[in-house]
């Protein structure tokens, strides 16, 4: 096992870059090992926080100055029951590698899926874990975590445990959704899900305001599994909150191949400044609203890839927003005041003059998610994207901020990088529940930050 300072290691959104000191097992009890110092006599082991692929926008798989493992060498299969479904891996299994060893179609087309995926396939099993990820099928399938058996955790007291509902069912709730601070995940089991065609129908649906995205999630959510909506955040005054509706559900008899464990073309570098400006994210919002030119809809049935991995055709777009990155800002506003509220926080982007280019707008459905600081819960999530202008997409975001605190709504941990303490634990009332079990070991940059642990020193 490789042990070293790196300064590699940063945000997915390219603001936060940080020195860790690495360690990569590939093993299982190498990984158990890297937690304690039983066999490091006389070294004092600093915080230590465990990582996956960095596919988290802000500082929530950091430890700045401290220890990462990174688990990507935990990469084994250890069963698959295609009878039932079970399935059990080392954490550090990508969720493209379990579409492409278990989601391969059978003759009639059906065949076993991820029951629950987040927009992007290039994020491990740990980390769709340890963010109770949730992806464009809430409303019917609820979050990641919901479909996790078992899991494998080594605390940094040296004890490594099987917890499940039944077994330490308190630390399973607070490891699900548990930023990766209750300990590291070795491996898990999860229930996953079978469908009779693994291709999917999808229509998009050109929609001309925010009355018009409610009633189609209203008119949607029944019959279709997927949906979401992408919003021209440009767009003012009656047009407010317009854009384009998808949604999409399996197709039975139809099969789909697995997508590719890499993808196709990739931003080689990084420019020396911002492609996303107050003159392309005007021009992108406006083609993409007319994408269907004249046409009001359109439907295909094909495989799942581009509906629910848009973003991963293109290896590193991170790049594009330049040397000083990008913000996103993931919200989820209480139902009963998310019409005004998504339109207030629209109305600000709006008139802000710093329009997010990736929009998107869902609604969460009912599911409640089974840890203790999961995200989801039922209202609407929006998500942007900003690039960092600095002070001034600061100033913005912290508008944001405070109209999602004051409609009662919460903030994503794995979409943030600057949230306050103060709105973390107002938008988190499993917080109490969770701090008994944080390993004292194990520190974050978003833990410091959000006052989940004090800062050393
Ligand atoms: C293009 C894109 C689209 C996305 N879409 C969605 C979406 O639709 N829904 C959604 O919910 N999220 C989404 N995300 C966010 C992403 O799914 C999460 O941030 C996910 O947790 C990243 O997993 P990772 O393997 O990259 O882990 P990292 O980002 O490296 O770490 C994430 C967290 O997991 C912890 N962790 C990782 N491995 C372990 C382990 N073995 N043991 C304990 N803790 C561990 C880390 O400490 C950290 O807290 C998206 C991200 C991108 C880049």
């Amino acid at each position: 096992m490789t042990e070293s300072w790196r300064d590699d290691y940063g945000s997915w959104g390219r603001v936060i870059h940080a020195s860790h000191q690495v360690e990569r097992p590939s093993t299982r009890d190498g990984a158990a090992r890297c937690l304690t110092a039983d066999d490091r006599p006389g070294l004092a082991l600093r915080p230590v926080l465990g990582c996956g692929s960095g596919r988290s926008y802000g500082d929530v798989g950091l430890n700045p100055g401290g220890r990462l493992i990174d688990c990507r060498g935990l990469d084994r299969f250890i069963a698959f029951d295609r009878t039932t479904g079970i399935l059990s891996c080392e954490a550090g299994v990508g969720l493209a590698d379990i579409l492409s060893v278990a989601c391969r179609p059978d003759a009639d087309g059906s065949g076993w899926l991820l029951p629950v995926t987040p927009g992007t396939r290039f994020v491990t099993l740990g980390g769709a874990i340890a963010n109770d990820v949730h992806g464009k099928n809430h409303h019917s399938f609820g979050t990641f975590g919901s479909h996790v058996r078992s899991l494998e955790l080594a605390r940094t007291d040296g004890s490594r445990l099987i917890c499940t509902t039944n077994d330490h069912p308190e630390l399973f709730a607070a490891t699900i959704g548990g930023l990766g601070l209750t300990g590291l995940i070795l491996s898990a089991t999860i229930q996953m899900r079978r469908v009779s065609g693994l291709a999917v129908e999808a229509e998009d649906i050109r929609f001309d305001g925010l009355a018009d995205f409610f009633d189609l999630a209203r008119e949607s959510d029944e019959a279709w599994e997927y949906t979401a909506a992408w919003i021209d955040c440009t767009a003012r005054g009656r047009s407010l909150g317009r854009g384009i509706y998808s949604r999409a559900r399996h197709v039975a008899g139809h099969g789909a191949e697995p997508p590719k464990l890499r993808p196709g073309i990739r931003i080689p570098l990084v420019p020396p400044f911002s492609l996303v400006t107050r003159l392309t994210v005007p021009l992108f919002n406006a083609a993409y609203w007319r994408k269907m030119g004249l046409r009001r809809r359109s439907r295909q049935i094909g495989s799942y890839e581009k509906v629910f991995y848009p973003l991963d055709a293109i290896g590193e777009w991170n790049r594009v927003y330049g040397p000083h990155g990008f913000y996103q800002f993931q919200c989820r506003i209480p139902p009963d005041v998310m019409r005004d509220v998504v339109a207030e926080l629209l109305g600000l982007i709006a008139t802000s003059g710093q329009a997010s280019m990736l929009s998107v707008l869902k609604l969460f459905g009912p599911c409640s998610s089974p840890g203790m600081l999961s995200f989801p819960a039922p209202g609407a999530t929006l998500t942007l994207d900003f690039p960092n202008r600095g002070v001034s997409t600061g100033t913005l975001l912290g508008r944001l901020e405070q109209v999602v605190v004051q409609a009662g709504g919460r903030l994503y941990p794995a979409k943030d990088g600057l949230m306050q303490a103060a709105t973390f634990q107002a938008g988190y009332p499993g917080l109490s529940r969770f701090l008994p079990y944080i390993d004292p070991g194990f520190s974050s940059g978003f833990a410091k930050r959000v006052a989940l642990i004090a800062e050393a020193g």
